[in-house]
């Protein structure tokens, strides 16, 4: 009989901890301590209390957990002393057969992680879907970790024992989040589609309008179809859009969505994630034959991320009026102009059709996003979802300081005019001076010695300047500063400089009542409520100029990495995102 929550709840304090037992490996105290925090209203509540029992716990105590686990596929499988949890979780991954090398180089990345941290190398291998990694995903996430520094690796072995406790707390209540892996199935499946030089590599890459990205228009279609859309379509952009009507199709909308294409060797969430989450929500609306007073509009947007062409956020831009007529004649790197991609993609490819995609706001009750965290704050928490409460106003510069070049050996340290080393100065300013903010974010992301060579001062120094701020204000006092420091670095040396200003994106502050509908969904979630600002820009970012907006985060695994193929997601914490949107819309 699986356990209920119900029954957790009135068991007595001995009890209630048996009916845990075996949830963390040897350490009964995680759950005892966690229990003081009955009842629980949700199991994702009593997640978190357990998520605080261990944060809570000395460093001793949490040394004793990590060490109480077995080395995976180490010698207490081979003498069979495992616990019946881990001998199953080992034996579904796969690690009871494998092959003598593999389990000869288990040994030596055993070895060499005991010698390195100290403590055995944990990892949840039932994987983000719960279903399992396959053993070379198990070693290549071995290799990657033994370079971790020490202290984030004890806290990455905490957080993977926790992914094993929630899988282990599933089985214990006999519940599956079959919501969850339908959706995570979806990205998998639509992962599949990338463009060419990059998928014979196994790399997820999808830029604007090429074969692959038609073929994810096809399968979003496809999907919105299955799902039980009343429209579903193309826009003039390549943007995807499927409607949900309300109980009247002339209801206002709810418009949601975020991207589906991809930076190169991009993640399978960015982006699709915003699409996959409210389609499974119209879908169980559709199997439900419910209706809502307000229709639901999704957009799949055709392009955010600027590869193919420098054009981001062009799918949303023109919703809201902002497609610059100058991007049809802008060539890709092989010369083709846009116009012509569109044409090619049967897209009528003019500024009349596309002119046309503007959205009136009196037509639309306001527009959500739900989208991967891309950072680590989620993960570090150990929190499912965060409620954002602004996008970053951001403003980037590419730049040039020129010095004079001149031979290394023969010019003396107080002659010189290196380029290199006034942009090194400026560097180490914007650090300092964005974390003065707290909240300011400042990267110096491209820097290059242009022709430099091993024996030759730099005569010149490319740089780049990404200055990112809660607020417009903030921004503008950071790059203020910024560029006073850079016009007296160049002074103090007697160097020239050149700057150019190439984006500037007002911050985007989440409408105060739309806010407040996330921060109920979570709670209602039984989680409690995070707020966070967005470093990262998304489609809500242009939807913001003429609607209200506002947006949900989903942790990401790996310490929310993102743009990269080791972003993940769990199919637990996207079905908690499908049932926190759920709740918005019953809200509305
Ligand atoms: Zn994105």
């Amino acid at each position: 009989m699986a356990l209920t929550l119900d029954q957790l709840n009135a068991a007595a304090p001995d009890e209630a901890l048996r009916l845990l037992d075996g949830l963390y490996e040897h350490s009964p105290w995680v759950v005892q301590r966690a229990l003081a925090q009955r009842p629980f209203a949700t199991l994702a509540a009593l997640q978190w209390a357990l998520v605080q029992s261990l944060a809570a716990a000395t460093r001793d105590e949490q040394l004793g957990l990590i060490r109480a686990h077995p080395e995976l596929a180490g010698k207490a499988m081979v003498a069979n002393t495992l616990t019946a949890e881990s001998t199953g979780e080992q034996s579904r991954a796969g690690l009871t057969h494998c092959t003598p090398d593999e389990f000869a180089q288990l040994q030596r990345l055993n070895a060499d992680y005991n010698a390195r941290f100290g403590f055995p190398f944990i990892l949840a291998v039932r994987g983000p879907r719960g279903s399992g990694l396959t053993r070379q995903q198990i070693i290549a996430a071995f290799e990657r970790r033994l370079g971790n520094p020490v202290d984030f690796e004890r806290e990455e072995a905490l957080r993977n024992i926790h992914r094993i406790a929630e899988i282990r707390l599933g089985d214990k209540f006999g519940v599956e989040p079959e919501l969850g892996h339908r959706v995570w199935d979806w990205h998998e499946a639509l992962a599949q589609h990338s463009d060419p030089g990059f998928k014979e590599q196994g790399q997820l890459t999808v830029t604007y309008l090429t074969d692959a990205h038609q073929a994810c228009q096809r399968e979003l279609m496809a999907r919105m179809r299955e799902s039980g859309f009343d429209e579903v379509g193309i826009d003039a952009v390549g943007n995807v859009v499927g409607v949900y009507h309300g109980q009247s199709p002339d209801a206002k909308r709810l418009l949601t969505g975020s991207h589906f294409d991809t930076v190169r060797n991009g993640g399978k969430y960015d982006g699709r994630l915003g699409i996959f989450v409210p389609i499974a929500c119209v879908e169980r609306l559709h199997r439900a034959g419910r209706r809502l007073p307000f229709g639901i509009e999704v957009v799949g947007f055709a392009e955010e991320e600027g590869q193919r062409y420098k054009a981001t956020f062009l799918g949303s831009g023109a919703l809201t009026g902002h497609f610059n007529p100058a991007w049809l004649d802008q060539t890709d790197a092989d010369g083709i102009r846009m116009q012509d991609a569109m044409r090619a993609a049967g897209l009528p490819g003019t500024l009349d059709a596309i002119a046309a995609l503007r959205r009136d706001p009196a037509r639309y009750l306001g527009f959500v996003e739900v989208h991967i965290e891309q950072g680590p704050v989620l993960n570090e928490m150990g929190l499912p979802l965060g409620v954002v409460t602004s996008i970053n106003a951001s403003v980037r510069h590419v730049g040039e300081v020129i010095g004079m070049a001149s031979h290394a050996g023969t010019t003396p340290m107080d002659r010189r005019r290196d380029a290199a080393c006034a942009v090194a100065e400026l560097a180490l300013y914007l650090e300092q001076r964005a974390a003065q903010d707290g909240d300011s974010v400042a990267t110096m992301g491209l820097l290059q010695v242009p022709g430099g060579s091993i024996n030759v001062v730099p005569g010149r120094c490319a740089f780049s300047l990404d200055l990112r701020a809660p607020t417009d204000a903030q921004r503008d006092a950071l790059e203020r500063d910024v560029l006073a420091q850079l016009s007296a670095i160049c002074e103090r040396r007697g160097l020239g400089h050149r700057l150019e200003r190439t984006m500037i994106a007002a911050a985007a502050p989440s409408a105060p009542d739309w806010q407040a509908r996330w921060e109920r969904a979570v709670a209602a979630l039984g989680l409690p409520v995070h707020r966070m600002p967005s470093g990262a820009g998304h489609d809500a970012m242009k939807l913001h100029e003429v609607m209200p907006q506002a947006m949900l985060f989903v942790r990401g695994e790996n310490s929310g990495i993102s743009h990269n193929p080791l972003e993940s997601t769990t199919s637990h914490d996207i079905e908690l995102c499908v049932l926190a949107f759920e709740h918005l819309l019953n809200g509305l």
